[in-house]
């Protein structure tokens, strides 16, 4: 193995051994936002770009992502925000906005979540915009409700996509200190609470064309969608994976009678090895096509929902605890599920 990737994989362990394993009982129950630990994937240079192909680069970052599942996804799924909101940034064609945030974004010193769901539901014909832009002299006036957009907090930054009365939606960056912003926290949730989720309502709120990511959101979003949604992928399978280390390690309980269940590691790890080769060939191939990875996608939640399920039954009640991991597990699980896109949104685009 390269020397720099084995370097970054023990930099990577060390940090979640050191700044997220010991958290995660809080995060879950406590609804303690993992900040620290995605400000130190940051400084220790695992986000950054410079010098690395696209290919190189989201590779690294969907393994950052897996690797932390495995441990807790709720702080994977705050990791996927910010390199949600990233890849907005490393895309843009809007060069002073560009300069200005990435390098701060690639080195934690900046974090940012992105408000994209309701456009993704809305460009799938799934629900109105609940956005809309006024255009202002140097701007837009920015006002509607974003429900829930995780990852934020007083210094964050975020992505959404407002529409304009007549002409194209925009895309823009949006600073969580914006005048006429209001976020209210949501930690009554079944699962992920620390994942610093928050309403977003906005009144007026002034956008200058400095942080327009894009004036043709439709179109950008398309550019964006193959890493939104790639990124997700190892949400899943992290969280697979430690389910399946949580069933063997209780294979022999009770005289070996776990066995007997329908479904066994081996079962779950044949459908993960298939979905890692497909995404590897997808990398293997000229361009990252968005039915291919929202497939891939499907599966994957798929999977995750059986392994969290069956790691519940071979686990019996030492998992049925409420804040066992096996438990925990389950209740991401549910989440990544419900995560734009969602499986009915995944089912209804590729099947529809
Ligand atoms: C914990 C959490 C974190 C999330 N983080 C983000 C994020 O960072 N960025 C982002 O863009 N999206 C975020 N979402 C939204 C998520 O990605 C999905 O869009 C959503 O979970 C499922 O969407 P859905 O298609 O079931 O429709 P819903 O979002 O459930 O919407 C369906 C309808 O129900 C309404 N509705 C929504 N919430 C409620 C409620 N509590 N009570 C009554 N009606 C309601 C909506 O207005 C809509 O008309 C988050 C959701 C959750 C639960």
């Amino acid at each position: 193995m390269d020397l720099q990737i084995l370097s970054q994989k023990s930099i990577l362990e060390k940090l979640i051994e050191e700044k997220l394993k010991p958290y995660v009982k809080k995060i879950d129950t406590d609804a303690f936002y993992a900040e620290g630990f995605l400000r130190k994937l940051g400084e220790a240079g695992l986000l950054s770009s410079l010098n690395k192909s696209k290919k190189e680069y989201l590779l690294n970052e969907m393994y950052l992502v897996e690797e932390t599942a495995k441990v807790c996804m709720t702080t994977a799924f705050c990791l996927w925000c910010h390199l949600a909101a990233l890849t907005y940034v490393r895309q843009t064609k809007n060069n002073k906005l560009k300069e200005r945030l990435l390098s701060s974004l690639e080195k934690g010193e900046i974090l940012a979540g992105t408000g994209l769901s309701n456009p993704m539901k809305y460009y799938a014909g799934l629900e109105k915009l609940h956005l809309s832009a006024k255009p202002v002299e140097g701007g837009y006036l920015l006002s509607g409700v974003l429900p829930s957009v995780s990852n934020l907090g007083e210094d964050h930054w975020f992505g959404c996509i407002a529409g304009i009365k007549e002409g194209n939606d925009i895309m823009c960056f949006v600073p969580c200190n914006a005048e006429g912003l209001k976020m209210k926290e949501k930690i009554d949730y079944l699962g992920i609470n620390g994942s610093a989720t928050y309403a977003c309502s906005f009144t007026d709120v002034f956008v200058p064309d400095e942080w327009v990511l894009s004036e043709n959101a439709k179109e950008y979003v398309e550019q964006i969608r193959p890493a939104f949604l790639l990124y997700q992928i190892p949400l899943g399978l992290g969280v697979t994976q430690a389910s399946i280390t949580s069933i063997e390690k209780v294979c022999q309980k009770q005289n070996g009678c776990n066995q007997f269940l329908k479904k066994q590691p081996d079962d779950l790890r044949a459908i993960e090895h298939d979905i890692q080769q497909k995404l590897q060939s997808l990398f293997n191939g000229d361009s990252l096509n968005f039915r291919d990875i929202a497939k891939i996608r499907l599966k994957a939640a798929y999977l995750t929902l059986e392994a969290v399920q069956e790691s519940m039954l071979h686990n019996g009640s030492a998992g049925y605890i409420q804040d066992s991991a096996p438990s925990r597990r389950l209740r991401e699980a549910y989440f990544f599920a419900n995560l734009t896109p969602t499986v009915k949104h995944l089912e209804k685009v590729l099947n529809g």
